[in-house]
């Protein structure tokens, strides 16, 4: 199994002053663009590493098949791997993956298997208990996915920004992002405050607020990727600092300005960091530097956040310019 040239180009992806937000003088959004990496998105940070410590411990071997569950971003980062190793992949995603994103899954020779939003998460556990030659990655449990970005993003960030960090926002799902950051800046510097961008319909703000009835916060939301509708292993409660929640609203209309105003083309997910990142900015004294990450390609919702026709028919029709 030998190592591919894309794999070098993991990681080590630029920082941006996103200056046209600065809410005042000397008060700063940084954001890394996660979305320059191969497939995508921050995702192949993590399953690099996995898969590298899967190989290590015996788990992988040119006989194995990768599964695994994925809103899409995961998908792709497991199927260029696995693909460029001579391993199959099969990837199961919710029903509300985009299209696209799909599709560059299936380019990277993987099989997709579409799934209930609700449920999808179940199928490859029980896919990998079909046979030895399944292997679950299983990001929602693997503590390498924290220990990925702890030992690569929150890493490059801290030297990024010459260790001038005042807080770090990020959305999460599995958490691994925020959770590994986070824990890499505070080591580094406890006053660091870890900020959880949540969507409103994800259960982590109301489980963090104590809520005993969190389930029942869950709804549905456009914005793909962010929020979850259980509890992750991954997922390092007990270092979030605050919560912030966004809406679809909120995200793609900051997505749209991310491209307008910046350059950036971003996900939805970014939208909501970005957004977040701009609320505690705005109640910041300079000198300041919130952090944030914008974690995948604006490339992959084409059909939908930069599609006039789709954001009429979900009610965002007046974010339509
Ligand atoms: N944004 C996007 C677009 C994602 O795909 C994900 C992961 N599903 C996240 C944010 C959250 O990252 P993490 O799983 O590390 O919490």
């Amino acid at each position: 199994m030998s190592k591919i040239e894309a794999l070098n180009l993991i990681g080590s992806t630029p920082m941006v002053h996103l200056k046209t937000l600065d809410p005042k003088p000397g008060v700063e959004i940084h954001a890394k663009l996660e979305y320059m990496n191969p497939t995508g998105s921050m995702k192949d940070r993590i399953i690099a590493y996995m898969i590298q410590k899967g190989v290590e411990e015996g788990k992988i071997n040119e006989n194995t098949t990768i599964v695994e569950g994925s809103s899409g971003n995961t998908g792709a980062s497991v199927a260029m791997i696995a693909s460029t190793m001579g391993l199959k992949s099969i990837i199961f995603v919710p029903d509300k993956c985009s299209e696209e994103k799909i599709a560059i899954i299936k380019s990277y020779g993987a099989e997709v298997i579409v799934k209930p939003e609700l449920t999808y998460g179940k199928f490859p556990a029980i896919k990998a208990s079909e046979s030895e030659d399944y292997y679950h990655i299983d990001q929602y449990n693997n503590i390498y996915n924290p220990e990925a970005h702890y030992m690569t993003l929150g890493k490059e960030i801290w030297d990024d920004m010459n260790g001038e960090i005042d807080a770090f926002v990020a959305a999460a799902s599995t958490g691994g992002t925020l959770s590994g950051v986070a824990k890499r800046l505070k080591e580094n510097n406890p006053d660091i405050k870890a900020i959880l961008a949540d969507p409103e319909g994800s259960v982590y703000k109301p489980y963090l607020e104590g809520k005993e009835d969190y389930l029942s916060y869950i709804e549905s939301f456009h914005v793909e990727g962010a929020g979850k509708t259980k509890l992750c292993a991954t997922m390092n409660f007990d270092i979030v600092d605050e919560t912030i929640a966004f809406n679809d609203e909120k995200a793609i209309a900051m997505v749209h300005r991310l491209a307008r105003e910046e350059g950036l083309m971003a996900g939805g997910s970014s939208g909501g960091n970005v957004w977040a990142a701009l609320e505690v900015a705005k109640r910041m004294e300079a000198p300041a530097k919130i952090v944030t990450v914008l974690p995948d390609s604006g490339f992959k919702y084409l059909s939908k956040i930069f599609n006039p026709q789709w954001l009429k028919e979900v009610g965002l029709g007046h974010l339509v310019k």
